[in-house]
């Protein structure tokens, strides 16, 4: 096996990657903000979180991962406040929603998902032992952290602080480089919003220290991996070493991993583009979320990702193929015996899989280790070459490699139900339908009845029923 190789956004580096405690992984991951549906933007990176999470266990290591879901922060007070509710009413909604999400994405569930809400507690404290040391001073009933006591601010996000005004201070929980400036740990309550009494005064916190305080609290002082999307390098990620390094002394985490962002046709993601999409927009078009997982996963995290309605297509296409492999596989009748050379074939697949995931998380590279196998031995099945000896390693890399990208069960009918599509809603589109009645057409001229009973069962699940005429042609309607 490959020597894991991770880019550290700290170093600016691709380093080793070598846990504090051998066998153990402890890894936090920046959650969702739920004021609204999560967007194919932040899918991007939570796939990413959850490739990266099962590499590391196919690997062996025991995973201690938490996963927060930002239930306060800025744009949540102001949503709420404006639809009247209190702040766990209006979330509810965006939080079952994205737990509903990642089960349809196959994002496994860390071993702690937290809520901020429920750790005010823990943010009170740590703010007390920055008191303490310091490293706070109180304005307007707020609390602000003074970025100048730390001398290592800006280490990971590269800022350049010449020029910033000692004193001057920032409200919001989001802002860009140029506006480096003292930020607030506990803000002041505003009339009509909610807020905690607590030891510190009443109000609510800022959004960093809800991050701080519970990666500690779940993983102690110093974590091996902090991860989110590229936006959160600064001020988020900055401002969470500034408070953690501070309380405790201690390196907060020493691999800092961040997702590049998600673009649509080339273009930055926004709701006013007209290009703003949910996993629910998908679905409902007719996409499967396992081409969606395939999509938002194939792209090595470091590269923007162009989000594609073609690239999608692709995607469905590629889980078509693997599945379409697995089911040859499954019941293709293969003369008796091993095919010289299969066994080599099979093992370069699991060196260049682990060699591409090794490599700081390549999953395009991974990816080609798979198709390429598939490839190749579709072609020794086609000449009469493949052999029944082989099918059962085959099938064990297959699973191996599902281990990772998890998108080989054919389940899309079931997730898409149990989100409440019905088979009609999740419809497909005629020439989609088309195109398929003619791949089941190819198979069946073809004797490839394993996809042809694919094809007419993924139709069927989707609510399109086929009429196979006397005559050889074959009509479809809508149940
Ligand atoms: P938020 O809910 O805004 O806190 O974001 C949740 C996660 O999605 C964070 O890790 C963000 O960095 C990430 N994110 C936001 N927008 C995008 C995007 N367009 N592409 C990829 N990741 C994103
Ligand atoms: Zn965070």
């Amino acid at each position: 096996m490959a020597e894991i190789q991770l880019h550290n956004t700290l170093s600016g580096k691709t380093e080793p990657f070598v846990p504090q405690e051998p066998g153990e992984v402890r890894m936090y991951t920046c959650g969702p903000t739920v004021y609204d549906y999560a967007h194919i933007g932040n899918y991007r990176t939570f796939v990413f979180q959850d490739l990266l999470r099962r590499f590391l266990k196919l690997r062996g290591f025991k995973l201690k991962h938490v996963m927060n879901l930002t239930d306060v922060d800025d744009r949540i007070i102001a949503n709420a406040a404006a639809a009247g509710k209190n702040i766990r009413d209006y979330t509810e909604k965006f939080v079952q929603a994205f737990f509903d999400d990642c089960k349809a994405l196959s994002i496994e569930a860390p071993e702690h998902w937290v809520r901020a809400t429920d750790h005010i507690p823990d943010m009170v404290q740590l703010i007390q032992k920055l008191q303490g040391k310091t490293f706070t001073y109180p304005g307007e009933g707020s609390i602000y952290y003074r970025i100048t006591k730390f001398p290592n601010y800006g280490k990971l996000s590269k800022i350049d602080l010449t020029g910033i005004q000692a004193g001057a201070r920032v409200d919001n929980d989001r802002y860009e480089k140029e506006s480096a400036r003292d930020f607030a740990l506990w803000k002041a309550p505003k009339p009509g919003e909610h807020f905690w009494e607590t030891a510190i005064g009443p109000g609510r916190p800022g959004w960093h220290i809800e991050c701080s305080a519970m990666a500690m609290k779940y993983l102690g002082e110093t974590l091996d991996i902090h991860t989110g999307g590229i936006d959160l390098a600064f001020p988020h990620h900055e401002n969470e070493i500034a408070q953690s390094e501070a309380a405790t002394g201690k390196p907060f985490a020493r691999y800092w991993m961040h997702a590049e962002h998600l673009l649509v046709e080339g273009e930055k993601m926004s709701k006013s583009l007209g290009n703003f999409f949910t996993l629910r927009d998908l679905f409902a078009k007719g996409y499967k979320p396992s081409a969606l997982r395939l999509c938002l996963g194939s792209t090595p995290y470091r590269r923007q990702l162009n989000f594609t309605f073609n690239g999608l297509t692709q995607a469905t296409n590629s889980v078509e193929r693997l599945r379409n492999f697995a089911d040859r596989l499954q019941q293709g009748k293969f003369p008796a015996g091993k095919q010289e050379g299969m066994s080599a074939r099979i093992f370069k697949a699991y060196v260049d899989f682990d060699h591409g995931l090794s490599d700081d998380l390549n999953a395009a590279r991974a990816l080609a280790a798979a198709f390429d196998l598939v490839r190749d031995a579709n072609i020794a099945m086609d000449k009469g070459e493949f052999r029944q000896g082989d099918v059962a390693s085959v099938q064990q890399f297959l699973s191996f490699f599902d281990r990772v990208f998890a998108v080989l069960e054919d389940n899309d009918a079931q997730k898409l139900q149990a989100l409440g599509y019905s088979s009609a809603q999740a419809g497909l589109g005629d020439a989609e339908i088309e195109k398929l009645v003619a791949e089941r057409n190819a198979a069946k001229k073809n004797r490839d009845f394993a996809t042809a009973d694919r094809i007419r069962k993924e139709l069927a699940d989707r609510g399109i029923i086929l009429e196979d005429a006397k005559d050889g042609t074959v009509r479809w309607k809508r149940k």
